[in-house]
């Protein structure tokens, strides 16, 4: 591509620019600060500040913002202009050091879950210098951090970084009982899969439930929907490939190495996957990378779903959270190499995540759970809610040599015969995929499958680099102080799957049987949301969170607060939106195609000719019928949601009401529409169908 390497990074004030514009010392200090986490001298940040100013004016930035990610799942800005008047009534640009580190956003309207009286409004934004700062429309963005006047985090940013940390440390630890001496530092890696819906915008304009909700509340099946398996891979339309051809530039710009694209399994349904980073700034580029995918969109006139299950009855979105750790001396630390049965060193990092897995099962469940996610865990098309590990058949092979006494070998995969000799042999690789299992490991990484599209993948990362960081601060008190490290390590190898493998599952995770299987094995099957989001506050988790500083009792409990009423509000507007979707559009059409129906009958009737009219009759009885069964469901889900509303006291016990029986009564409401829909003459129903949503383009 000709100028791919111009755009690139062009909006980034990156490691490039800041060698360019900063003094020599200042840079250097600012790469300390960035690499080895020193503390920040005041002076540098004036100067860095100064640089930054006057690269985002040449880039025609007129504002700055501290860039967070508050508990509502998405960024918040506050955009504040450079100016600043002069006595002689002119102004010039001024940024300093202070506000760079520094910000002050009224906290109060952001989602705190009790750690923050109304009164208290102060919140704080701390510059995140390790996540580069970047221009996006007119404004430079300052990557930050956001907590309360007492430092709770009021983020998701904060704890990532925490979590980072601790990994990083326990990490270190056990690479260097083991006799490593050249690693300063470990760092967690994450490339995200993101997918999502494209559709056209007037359409999309017409359906006030894929406008409130994203996702549509009502909806009969298609004549066609996915089951040709004909979009997965397909050519891309001339439109959706424009699309992501300004997509792709958007994104390079701001430094985000967008790689791959291309149709999924759904009608409609797209993927992209950048190349991996670290998990700070994967997660910074995936909260950007959603963002610019929605505004991209629109000037193509088309609107981009990130919901999980935008369609029923067809595939939903998820992100794939490709996870490994690495060294700051190049080394992947989930890199079987060649001889992975004697490689220690990789075998103790394998097992530690085994038994991290295995041990927070449930921490780790919740970490994906949000109301969208619920259509889609468990049901045949995603990973289902109970959490095991696939790893193939070269590492299960080695696991079960070390159970029955010691690794002496490795299957390699060999070359494929493809029956052609004028094509070249191709190496296979050691293990076919799943792509049925939740948490994959997938060559020299784990694939975590489970998470929501449209949600941050804060919250997974926090949770693995938290529960593999307490695996490996044990890993390392036992190594340190074994008279053999070398040993000890074997022995904790052999105990660690030995205790660990009921995890461990090769098989179809999308079977009936799995589900019974894998509770004989006494493995969760936490369903929804609210089934599982007692693990947020379970003693066992907390206790993990606040060892490793990651988050403290209240703020776990805050965050558990604040997913119950997230997951209030937005069955609570869901069900609003279906009871005037039913009342104002759905109800009136019917009548009308009845009423249309009637005096159809009458007529006919009135010009005396004796015709045949049982299809009209039959069809008016049922649709009156239907009609009836609506008003009153209507009915029904209207009481019940103004019971839900009204129950105060336990939010959980609140969130149990929407969950059980505003989410049943909202179903039952949907089977009688989505009836009359395939009933209804297509003219007088009120909306695009699933036809014209997903195959117009
Ligand atoms: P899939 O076959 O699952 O669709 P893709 O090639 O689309 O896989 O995506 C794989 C993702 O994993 C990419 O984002 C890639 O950059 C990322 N990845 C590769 N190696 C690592 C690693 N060591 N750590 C984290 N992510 C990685
Ligand atoms: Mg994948």
């Amino acid at each position: 591509m000709s100028n791919l390497g111009q755009i690139f990074g062009s909006n980034v004030f990156n490691d490039a620019v800041m060698k360019e514009c900063l003094p020599k010392a200042t840079y250097k200090a600012l790469k300390k600060t960035i690499e080895e986490g020193l503390p920040l001298d005041p002076v540098v940040a004036d100067v860095v500040a100064n640089a930054m100013k006057d690269w985002a004016l040449e880039k025609g930035a007129t504002h700055f913002t501290h860039w967070f990610q508050p508990m509502t799942g998405i960024t918040a800005e506050k955009h504040d202009a450079f100016i600043s008047p002069t006595s002689d009534g002119k102004a010039i640009m001024e940024f300093s050091g202070k506000e760079l580190i520094k910000g002050e956003p009224d906290a109060s309207s952001f989602p705190s879950g009790g750690l923050r009286a109304t009164f208290e409004a102060r919140g704080y934004t701390a510059w995140d210098c390790t996540s580069p700062a970047f221009v996006k429309d007119d404004s430079l963005c300052i990557p930050t951090a956001f907590c309360s006047y007492t430092g709770e985090a009021l983020d998701k940013k904060t704890p990532l970084l925490r979590s980072m940390e601790a990994l990083g440390k326990q990490a270190l630890r056990v690479l260097k009982a083991l006799g490593n001496t050249t690693t300063n530092r470990v760092i967690t890696t994450v490339g995200p899969e993101q997918e999502y819906f494209i559709i056209d915008k007037k359409t999309y304009e017409q359906r006030k439930d894929l406008i409130f909700t994203g996702r549509t509340l009502f909806g009969a099946k298609p004549p066609k929907g996915q089951e040709l398996e004909d979009h997965y891979f397909g050519s891309i339309k001339e439109k959706i490939s424009a699309y992501m051809k300004e997509l792709d530039e958007e994104l390079w710009k701001l430094g985000i190495a967008a790689k791959s694209k291309h149709n999924e399994v759904a009608p409609a349904q797209h993927e992209l996957a950048p190349i991996f980073t670290t998990t700070n700034i994967a997660t910074d580029h995936n909260q950007l990378t959603m963002d610019i995918m929605k505004k991209v969109a629109l000037r193509h006139d088309l609107v981009c779903l990130l919901h999980e299950k935008p369609f029923a009855g067809i595939n939903g979105s998820g992100k794939h959270n490709n996870w490994s750790m690495g060294t700051d001396d190049g080394v992947n630390l989930l890199e079987p190499g060649r001889t992975p049965h004697d490689n220690q060193q990789f075998l103790v990092f394998l097992c530690s995540v085994i038994k991290a897995v295995d041990v927070y099962a449930d921490l780790l469940r919740v970490s994906a759970a949000n109301p969208g996610n619920d259509h889609r865990l468990g049901a045949n098309e995603a990973p289902p809610a109970i959490i095991s590990i696939f790893l193939g058949e070269q590492l299960q092979d080695i696991l079960e040599q070390i159970e029955n006494g010691g690794a002496t070998s490795s299957k390699n995969g060999g070359n494929m015969e493809i029956g052609v000799t004028t094509l070249p042999p191709l190496p296979k690789d050691a293990t076919d995929r799943n792509r049925t299992s939740p948490f994959a490991f997938t060559g020299n990484k784990f694939e975590f499958r489970m998470c929501p599209s449209s949600a941050s993948i804060a919250e997974p990362n926090i949770t693995l680099n938290t529960i593999v960081a307490e695996v490996l601060n044990e890993v390392a008190d036992r190594l340190e102080n074994a008279t053999d490290a070398k040993v000890e390590v074997k022995t904790i190898i052999t105990e660690y799957v030995t205790n660990h493998k009921r995890v461990v599952f090769n098989g179809n995770g999308y079977s009936d049987e799995w589900v019974v299987e894998a509770e004989k094995r006494g493995l969760l099957n936490l369903r929804t949301t609210v089934e599982s989001i007692k693990a947020l506050i379970s003693e066992k988790n907390i206790a993990v969170m606040e060892k490793h500083a990651v988050l403290s009792k209240v703020e776990m409990e805050s965050r558990y607060e604040i997913a119950l009423e997230n997951y209030i509000k937005t069955i609570n507007v869901e069900a609003l939106t279906m009871i005037e979707m039913a009342k104002r559009q759905i109800l009136p059409s019917v009548i009308k195609f009845a009423t249309n129906l009637a005096v159809s009958i009458n007529t006919i009737k009135a010009t005396g000719v004796a015709a045949d009219l049982t299809a009209q009759t039959e069809l008016l009885t049922e649709v009156s019928s239907l009609t009836a069964a609506l008003k009153k469901n209507i009915a029904v889900l209207e009481e019940t949601v103004e019971k839900a509303s009204n129950a105060h006291g336990d939010t959980y016990d609140q969130a149990s009401l929407f969950r059980f029986d505003v989410f049943e009564k909202m179903a039952a409401l949907r089977e009688v529409v989505d009836t009359l829909e395939t009933l209804v003459d297509k003219d007088v129903w009120p909306m695009p169908t699933y036809g014209d949503l997903l195959f117009n383009i």
